[in-house]
C-alpha cells in the first residue's frame, strides 16, 4: 500500500518549553515542524494536573520579573496580558522559628545570626550580584565561595542547609557558578520597596504551554501527543525518527529530552561513546507532595527549610502567590525534595509519602491537623535538576550531534544560568535559528522543500 508521508523541515522531540519555543521560531521562519511529545499533554516539567476542575503545576512554578524570554513568547502568541506579577513573601524555618526574608529590613531583623553577620550577608549579597565574569567561578566550589564571602556563621545557618537540602551527598561538588546565579537572579526580581515580586500565567504554566501548542497548530505545525521517540537515524540525508506512533521523517531533528533519554534515542544512529558522553552529566530527581487544604499553613509563599532533620528543603504555599479562588477556594501547598532516585522517599507510594510527611508538618506547624487536607498528590521527576559541578561548561554537549541534521538542546545545556522555563524558551529560540541556517544551507535537489511540509510517496 502506498501512503503519503510528509517530510518536515524539523521534527522536534519533546513538547516542553524548549521544544515549543523552537517550534514557534521555526514556523516564523517559514519552516514546517512536527512536535513529538511522549506525554498526553504539553509542558514537560512545567505540566499540570487537575485539582477539582482547575489546573495546577505538578511542580511549583513562578517566573522572576526579569525573565524577558517568557514575556517575549507570550507576546508572540498574543497572550502577554495573561502574565501577572505579584508581591511574594519569602521566609526561612530555622531552629524551630520562622523568619521573614523578603526585604533588606527582614535581613536586618534576622536574629538567627549576629548583627555583624547580617550586615556582612547583606553587603556580600549585593557584591556577588555584581559579579559578571562567571568563568572565574568555575573552579571554585559553592561551599568555598560562600564561606569566603559570607563567613562561617552565615554559611552554617543560611547557606549550607540550602546547599545540602538541595544537593544532598553531592553538595560539595556543586559549583560556585550555580549559587552565584541563584543569588543574582532572585535579587533581580524586586519591586520598588525592595520586596520580591514574581510572575505567573493566568491558568498556569500548562495553560501557556497549551496556548503555544495551539499557536503552533494554527500556524501549520503538527503536534503529536502520546508519541514516544525511540530512535533516530539519518538515511540518505533524511532524518528518520522512529516513534511509538510510527516513523516521522524530517530534514532535521531537534532533541529536547533529558540527556539520559537523548542518549538512548541517539545511541543507534551515532556511537556508544557519544551516548555515554551525554550520561556524564548527573541529575537529581524531585518529589513533590501537593496538599489541597481547607486552611493555610502560613502567610509565606516560599519557605526555605534550614533544618536538616526535616526531609523537605522547601514548603511552597502556592495560594499565597496565586489566589485560592483560582482553585475553587482550596489552599495549595507543595513540599519539595530533590534527591537521587534511589532514595527511599522517591520509592514510596503516594500514601506512604503522605503518612511519612504528616508528623514533620505537624512539628513545624503545631496547629496543623490532618483533617485540613482534603486531597494529596505526589509527583516525581527522575531528571529534575542537573548537578552543576565545577567546570560544568566542559561537560555540556555540543548542540550538534554526530548524526547529520540532528540537534540537541536540553535543560542540562542551560548555563551559566540554572534551568527554568525562561531559559528553555531562550535556548529553544536560539537552536531553532541555527537549524533555520542549517536548513537554508542544505539544498540537495531531491529533498528541496518549501515552507509547507513536503510530501513524498512511501511504499509500505
Ligand atoms: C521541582 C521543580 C520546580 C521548578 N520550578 C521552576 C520555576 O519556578 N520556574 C521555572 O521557570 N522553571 C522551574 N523549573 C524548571 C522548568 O520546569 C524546566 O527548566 C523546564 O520546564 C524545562 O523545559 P524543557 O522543555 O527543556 O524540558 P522538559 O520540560 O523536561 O521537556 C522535555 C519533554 O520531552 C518529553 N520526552 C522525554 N522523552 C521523550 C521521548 N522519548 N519522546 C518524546 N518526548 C519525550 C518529556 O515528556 C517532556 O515533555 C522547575 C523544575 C522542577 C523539577
Amino acid at each position: 500500500m502506498a501512503v503519503d508521508k510528509p517530510i518536515y523541515d524539523c521534527v522536534i522531540i519533546g513538547g516542553g518549553f524548549t521544544g515549543l519555543a523552537a517550534a514557534i521560531t521555526l514556523l516564523d521562519a517559514g519552516k514546517s515542524v512536527a512536535v513529538i511529545e511522549r506525554d498526553d499533554m504539553l509542558g514537560g516539567l512545567a505540566g499540570g494536573f487537575d485539582v477539582g476542575g482547575h489546573e495546577l503545576e505538578k511542580f511549583y512554578h513562578h517566573w522572576f520579573t526579569s525573565d524577558t524570554h517568557i514575556n517575549n513568547i507570550a507576546s508572540r502568541i498574543g497572550r502577554r496580558d495573561q502574565i501577572v506579577t505579584r508581591q511574594t513573601r519569602t521566609g526561612m524555618y530555622f531552629s524551630g522559628n520562622f523568619f521573614r526574608l523578603s526585604t533588606p529590613m527582614d535581613l536586618l531583623r534576622f536574629t538567627a545570626i549576629p548583627l555583624l553577620d547580617r550586615i556582612r550577608t547583606g553587603l556580600a549579597t549585593l557584591a556577588v550580584r555584581r559579579v559578571k565574569d562567571w568563568k572565574k567561578l568555575e573552579d571554585i566550589s559553592a561551599r568555598d565561595w560562600l564561606l569566603k564571602h559570607f563567613g562561617k556563621t552565615a554559611y552554617k545557618v543560611v547557606w549550607e542547609p540550602l546547599l545540602i537540602g538541595k544537593f544532598g551527598a553531592d553538595a560539595d561538588d556543586v559549583s560556585a557558578v550555580w549559587f552565584w546565579n541563584k543569588l543574582a537572579l532572585r535579587g533581580s526580581s524586586r519591586g520598588k520597596g525592595g520586596g520580591e515580586e514574581l510572575a505567573y500565567y493566568r491558568g498556569g504554566f500548562a495553560q501557556l504551554a497549551r496556548d503555544i501548542g495551539d499557536h503552533v497548530s494554527k500556524a501549520g505545525g503538527k503536534v503529536m501527543l502520546g508519541a514516544e521517540a525511540l530512535a533516530i537515524s539519518n538515511r540518505d540525508g533524511i532524518v528518520e525518527v522512529e516513534t511509538s506512533a510510527g516513523v516521522i521523517r524530517g530534514r532535521t531533528s531537534l532533541v529536547t529530552t533529558p540527556l539520559p533519554h537523548a542518549a538512548k534515542i541517539l545511541e543507534g544512529g551515532s556511537s556508544a561513546a557519544y551516548a555515554q558522553s551525554l550520561n556524564r552529566i548527573r541529575y537529581l530527581g524531585n518529589v513533590c507532595l501537593v496538599l489541597e487544604m481547607t486552611r493555610s499553613l502560613s502567610e509565606l509563599y516560599w519557605l526555605n527549610v534550614n533544618d536538616p532533620s526535616f526531609p523537605y528543603v522547601g514548603i511552597i504555599e502556592h495560594t499565597n502567590f496565586e489566589p485560592r479562588e483560582s482553585y475553587g477556594g482550596r489552599h495549595i501547598v507543595y513540599l519539595s525534595k530533590y534527591l537521587p532516585v534511589s532514595d527511599a522517599l522517591y520509592q514510596m507510594t503516594p500514601e506512604q509519602v503522605f503518612e511519612y510527611s504528616l508528623p514533620y508538618i505537624q512539628r513545624m506547624f503545631p496547629e496543623f491537623d490532618r483533617s485540613w487536607v482534603t486531597r494529596h498528590h505526589v509527583w516525581r521527576a527522575p531528571y529534575a535538576q542537573p548537578i552543576v559541578e565545577k567546570h560544568y561548561s566542559r561537560l555540556i554537549p555540543d548542540v550538534r550531534t554526530p548524526i547529520d541534521g540532528v540537534f540537541l538542546s536540553t535543560m542540562a545545556q542551560v548555563y551559566p544560568e540554572d534551568r527554568g522555563t525562561n531559559y528553555a524558551v531562550r535556548e529553544g529560540g536560539k537552536i531553532a535559528q541555527l537549524i533555520v541556517k542549517d536548513l537554508d544551507g542544505r539544498t540537495p535537489a531531491s529533498h528541496k522543500s518549501g515552507s509547507a511540509a513536503e510530501t513524498i510517496r512511501m511504499a509500505s
